[in-house]
């Protein structure tokens, strides 16, 4: 069997490795001269950044594609945890630690919600049986309809995960500490979307950073979509960069190969779009080839929040701030109303990611600071240049006591139309669609196509949903489905 992938993402690598361990013959295609995705290195002026995830948790996803590449995962990526994980700064001045160190954690909230510390081992406990029933019933199987969800397994597993509950409302149970709730809130924005509306499912992400653990890769954590290559090659895939696939070749039921921009054709028995699928799919078929994702239905689609984004690299190191550092907002709902209308945030919450804090060699010349802002999807609403919202985080960062600019030596700018031109991310989105609405965030856009027999999707912007390990996930689901081995229902 012969498969084409298009996209080279974590994603299309994960099912790249997957299918090839497994006897299938590979070829994969990614416009780009990097592979990876959004998983980006850029080398600078002496600095090493890590563009897309720098929050890293479950590495056992991410070692098992190594595994099934032939290789070690110990000998290719050392996977550093960091207890104290995350420090929450609120304008007073105050802080708040995110920690994998239950006593640490426990201390804290005593100071600052004791009703919370009374509870706070339960907590632990709910959102770890989130997890465990997300990851039983949802996780490592593909979907390709709706009817999935209504199954009996599923439908009773879907009941218990507290679909129709918020994220906010859930945290509120347990806690009544604003900096606390604000804290947790944001996890809603690793799933690109709301905590005041979007499913209390996604609160398994705290299981994942609370009781698992935040991770980084030394030497940088883009060091995964490399070991991912390496992997791919050891298996025998044959990846090509700087080929942009244009079209796919259909004889009305079944994709027969895909159109390359100089002009060949490359035929396949699979073909896996990894590329964003609103983005890369309306792209590559013709309407009368996708009646089930016409553009009618696209344009109604809510994507996910994007990303505005900031490298700086620093001439010093600032010993106040911290790896995964952020700077909240003085009102979150608010921040959100605007995303939600397609508006940059007045007064934005700015997460920094500094790996030199865990690992100094990385950046020997100073700190490397990942700046990262919410924004909104591209949108005509849109109220900021990058040259104005720029200055407005670093003006907020300074009245946070974290005066950055005068020490920034080199700078790169990432807004969201770069998002969407380099990645092909649905206007600048970072996950597709978002979870804010409680259909559409279950009802992600499925691993199998409902028009084409043989056309499958895998990555961000599908099932599971759009963290890296999930996307991990996703291209492993896909080609287990192609090679047979889990059904997309097991009802
Ligand atoms: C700013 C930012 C911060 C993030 N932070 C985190 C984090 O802290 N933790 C975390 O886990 N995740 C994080 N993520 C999410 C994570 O990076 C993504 O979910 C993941 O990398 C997406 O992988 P993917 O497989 O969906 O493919 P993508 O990375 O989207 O790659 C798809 C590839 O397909 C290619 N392509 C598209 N169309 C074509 C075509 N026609 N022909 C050839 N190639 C094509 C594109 O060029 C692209 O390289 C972040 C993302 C961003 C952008």
């Amino acid at each position: 069997m012969k498969v084409v992938i298009i996209g080279g993402g974590l994603g299309g690598l994960s099912a790249a490795v997957s299918l090839a361990s497994q006897g299938v013959e590979v070829d994969l295609f990614e416009k780009n001269d990097h592979l990876g995705g959004k998983m980006m290195p850029v080398d600078e002026e002496g600095y090493h950044f890590d563009f897309g995830p720098n929050t890293i948790t479950m590495p056992e996803v991410f070692k098992d594609v190594l595994r099934q590449g032939g290789l070690v995962p110990e000998e290719e990526l050392e996977f550093i945890q960091i207890p104290n994980h995350t420090r929450n700064q609120f304008s007073d001045g105050t802080t708040f630690d995110l920690s994998s160190d239950r006593e640490a954690m426990y201390n804290q909230l005593l100071r600052i919600d004791p009703s919370g510390a009374r509870v706070y081992y339960s907590f632990l406990k709910e959102v770890e049986r989130l997890y465990v029933l997300s990851k039983k019933h949802f996780l490592h199987r593909t979907f390709s309809s709706w009817k999935d969800y209504l199954s009996p397994s599923l439908g009773k597993a879907f009941a218990q995960v507290r679909p129709l509950e918020s994220m906010d409302h859930f945290f509120k149970q347990y806690f009544s500490n604003p900096k606390i709730l604000q804290s947790l809130n944001r996890y809603s924005t690793y799933v690109g979307s709301n905590p005041y509306v979007t499913p209390a499912t996604f609160a398994m992400i705290a299981h994942l950073e609370l009781n698992e653990g935040v991770y980084y890769v030394r030497g940088g954590n883009t060091k995964i979509a490399q070991s991912f290559v390496k992997a791919a090659r050891n298996q025998g895939v044959r990846l090509h960069m700087n080929q942009e696939v244009k079209r796919m070749v259909t004889n009305g039921s079944n994709v027969t190969g895909v159109l390359l921009e100089n002009g060949e054709i490359v035929e396949a028995d699979r073909i896996i779009v990894n590329g964003d699928l609103l983005e890369a799919v309306p792209k590559l078929l013709s309407e009368k080839d996708r009646p089930s994702l016409s553009q009618k239905r696209i344009d109604r689609m809510d994507p996910s929040i994007s990303a505005f984004v900031l490298l700086a690299g620093l001439d010093k190191k600032i010993d106040s701030l911290h790896h995964h550092h952020v700077f909240f907002s003085n009102d979150y709902k608010k921040e959100f109303q605007q995303l939600q209308m397609g508006q940059y945030a007045d007064d934005p919450t700015i997460y920094i990611g500094t790996s030199s804090k865990t690992d100094p060699d990385i950046s020997p010349k100073g700190d490397n600071c990942f700046i990262l802002v919410n924004a909104p999807a591209l949108s005509t609403n849109q109220n900021r240049t990058p040259e104005e919202y720029r200055q407005l985080i670093y003006d907020r960062l300074k009245e946070h006591g974290m005066d950055l600019e005068p020490h920034v030596a080199f700078e790169q700018v990432i807004p969201p139309t770069e998002i969407q031109q380099k990645f092909g991310a649905f206007r600048g989105a970072l996950y597709g669609p978002s979870a804010n609405r409680k259909l559409q965030a279950f009802m992600r856009p499925f691993n199998k196509s409902r028009d084409l027999e043989n056309l499958y999707f895998c990555g961000g912007s599908t099932h599971p949903g759009g963290g890296s390990p999930m996307v991990v996930l996703s291209g492993q689901n896909v080609a287990n489905q192609i090679v047979g081995k889990i059904s997309h229902i097991e009802a």
